[in-house]
């Protein structure tokens, strides 16, 4: 397996064959390998990216806390058969100080795009870079981050990319929470009421409901929204911020994409 750690060499690594693409800041977990064993399945070779992305995060705690255990994540690619890891520094990615940026007036506004103010611009510009560097054919992202999927799609079309953005479903754990990396920062209790909330998200059928349900609990609420068909849950146990959503509807995901 190739680790890669500049932006030149991959330029010259990556133009040849066909490759499939996982962007992920590491930490990696169930959830991603279901994303790397998609790509795998459908692709001639696979490159996984490891970045924790500075611009992407507003909160300066999150990023400076953000896990970082980058040799198990070596192993763990090589065991699943990745051709190849793309590591590169802020600095390669930012050769411009951060004065060019992506950003989106319509899809990136509600849920996210309140409570993370500069989350999606922080993410659509590295994903555009990362685009470009790599070059692959496909590129996976999961549902669980449902609106930053529906971005990235949206990108590739806005600006003509040669990349197909294809989505995979929420893998959970045995108690139905879906996997993240900042589960780490949970307590033992904080992780049992996160599975009793999640099994309820699957059960409730609208946000009203579900909102009446979370606020009988110790969490902070950041939001419960619908759109598109899906009924989207931000909130925080223990101060740390875990995501769901689900389809409600046929209609709605196809229409909008
Ligand atoms: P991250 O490292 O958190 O930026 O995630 C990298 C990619 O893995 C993103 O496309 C996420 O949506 C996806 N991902 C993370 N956790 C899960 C999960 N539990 N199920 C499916 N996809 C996931």
């Amino acid at each position: 397996m190739n680790v890669i750690k500049r932006v030149d060499e991959a330029k010259g690594f990556f133009s040849k064959g066909e490759w499939g693409f996982i962007a992920t800041m590491g930490a990696l977990h169930r959830g991603h390998l279901a994303l790397v064993e998609k790509a795998r399945a459908e692709n001639e070779s696979v490159v996984v990216s490891i970045f924790v992305n500075p611009l992407q995060f507003n909160d300066p705690k999150d990023y400076q806390g953000y896990p970082d255990v980058f040799e198990r994540d070596l192993e763990l690619l090589k065991s699943m058969g990745v051709d190849a890891v793309f590591k590169p520094s802020p600095d390669e990615i930012y050769p411009d100080d951060l004065n060019f940026k992506i950003s989106e007036g319509c899809f990136s506004e509600p849920m996210e795009g309140v409570h993370r103010p500069g989350h999606f611009l922080g993410m659509l510009t590295v994903v555009l870079k990362l685009l470009l560097i790599l070059k692959p054919r496909k590129t996976y992202f999961g549902e669980k981050d449902y609106q930053q999927y529906l971005l990235v799609k949206k990108m590739a079309r806005a600006f003509f990319l040669d990349t197909k953005v294809i989505p995979v479903p929420i893998v959970r754990d045995e108690f139905d929470l879906p996997l993240s990396s900042r589960h780490v920062h949970l307590s033992e209790d904080g992780l049992k009421l996160a599975r009793e909330i999640s099994k309820i998200f699957l059960l409730t059928d609208t946000a009203e409901e579900f909102m009446n349900f979370l606020k009988t609990k110790p969490v902070e609420i950041d939001y419960v929204e619908k759109h598109w068909g899906r009924l989207f849950t931000v909130y925080r146990v223990e101060g740390v911020r875990l995501l769901d959503n689900k389809r409600l509807e046929e209609v709605g995901h196809e229409s909008i994409i």
